[in-house]
């Protein structure tokens, strides 16, 4: 078969995670928690199922559940939208991207995607037949930022969509307001739209606001909005997220919708939005995650392993140069099969050959396999 994506191979998520398991490491590689969710959200979705809830339910979501997601918007950003016409549940952020890609982006449309970037991004572009322009952050003593000149650089008339994900996979780095009126500057008076990613929304540290596309009237005017409830309610595997938009985008995003899925999982869209009844549990993230952070980075203080900041998501990117010159996939690779932790190399969410001398561990673990993991780095 002529291949529409010659260039894509197996993820370095599914790599690193059977390079894991075949050595026996603690996988701290692909993101995704190694502890249950609530039990009463597992309750809720039996429940859901002996209620009957076990056919198709509306395209675009059942409609609890995107009250849910509008009343959270609304409560957090601040943004009211249609819980008919501006919010549609997806099987997982990535759906949402991808579709959000599909329904937008004309052959020969260029897309900015900012550089670290997550892996879904380019070749959902390369199958609308779109052009990937990637502008890579900038990486200064206080870690990594978007560069907003760089991004305006590459502004063309061929500009499509710029993605934005805040907070960022794999660097850690969140957008703060500043960066959403830098962003503003760029795309007002244009016809480019935005494509935010904020399934990490919850997970920021410190007191931080989440700049959420929704808190910016002229981004959310032109933005998909995508986020996911894998992790927010620690269920990775249950693959459910959403996507708002206003009113015109979310049309043509759900001709995409309807034909790629038509509809996602009935039951645990109801017990989610039963869940969702209660913020305690998304507004009590925060402080959850906080804490692993600040334990996985005091537990690597005084190892030669140099921290970068961790100001959002599950993710502590680390400068790994006092310890090793090998370039990153291989010294993910060595730290995998010799030291018997799995980490994933930066280089590997560059779209041309980059080495920063840094990975990234993922601290969504329970405290006991995060310090299993430190007694084993901290011998390094
Ligand atoms: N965007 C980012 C930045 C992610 O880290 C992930 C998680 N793999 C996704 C999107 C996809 O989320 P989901 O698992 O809900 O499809
Ligand atoms: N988002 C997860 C990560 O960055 C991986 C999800 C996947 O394996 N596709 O590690």
């Amino acid at each position: 078969l002529h291949s529409r994506l010659p260039a894509v191979g197996t993820t370095v998520f599914t790599r690193m995670s059977q390079l894991a398991a075949a050595h026996g490491a603690i996988n701290l590689g692909q993101g995704f928690p190694d502890f249950d969710p609530d039990p009463r959200l597992v309750e809720l979705v039996t429940d859901a199922m002996r209620a009957g809830h076990n056919q198709y339910p509306p395209m675009a979501g059942v409609p609890a559940l995107r009250a849910a997601i509008g009343a959270k918007l609304g409560r957090l950003y601040g943004r009211a939208y249609d819980v008919d016409g501006e919010i549609t549940v997806t099987a997982g952020a990535s759906q949402a991207i991808q579709s959000a890609i599909l329904c937008s982006v004309h052959p020969g449309d260029e897309v900015i995607i900012i550089e670290p970037a997550y892996d879904c991004y380019a070749p959902a572009v390369a199958l609308a037949g779109g052009v990937t322009v990637p502008v890579t952050m900038r990486l200064g003593a206080d870690g990594y930022s978007v560069p907003w000149d760089r991004v305006a650089a590459a502004v063309t008339p061929r500009t499509r969509m710029i993605v934005v994900n805040s907070p960022h996979n794999p660097t850690g780095a969140i957008l703060r307001a500043a960066d959403l009126d830098a962003l503003a500057a760029i795309v007002a008076e244009t016809e480019i739209l935005v494509l935010s990613d904020e399934v990490y929304e919850h997970m920021v540290f410190d007191g931080a606001e989440h700049a959420s596309v929704a808190r910016h009237p002229v981004l959310a005017e032109r933005a998909f909005l995508v986020s996911s409830f894998g992790k927010t309610f620690h269920v990775t595997g249950w693959k459910l997220g959403y996507v708002a938009a206003p009113a015109a985008l979310m049309a043509e995003f759900r001709k995409v919708h309807q034909y790629n899925v038509f509809c996602v999982n009935a039951p645990m869209q109801h017990a989610l939005a039963a869940y969702m009844a209660d913020p305690a549990p998304y507004l009590g993230l925060p402080a959850f995650y906080q804490r692993k952070r600040d334990l996985f980075r005091a537990g690597l203080g005084g190892t030669r392993f140099e921290l970068l900041p961790a100001d959002g998501t599950y993710f502590q990117c680390v400068r790994y140069g006092a310890i090793s010159g090998l370039p990153e996939a291989a010294f993910a690779q060595w730290l995998t099969v010799e030291a018997g932790v799995a980490a994933i190399p930066v280089s590997a969410f560059h779209s041309a050959p980059t080495e920063s001398g840094i990975v990234r561990f993922c601290f969504a673990k329970t405290d006991t396999t995060l310090e299993a993991a430190l007694e084993r780095l901290r011998r390094l």
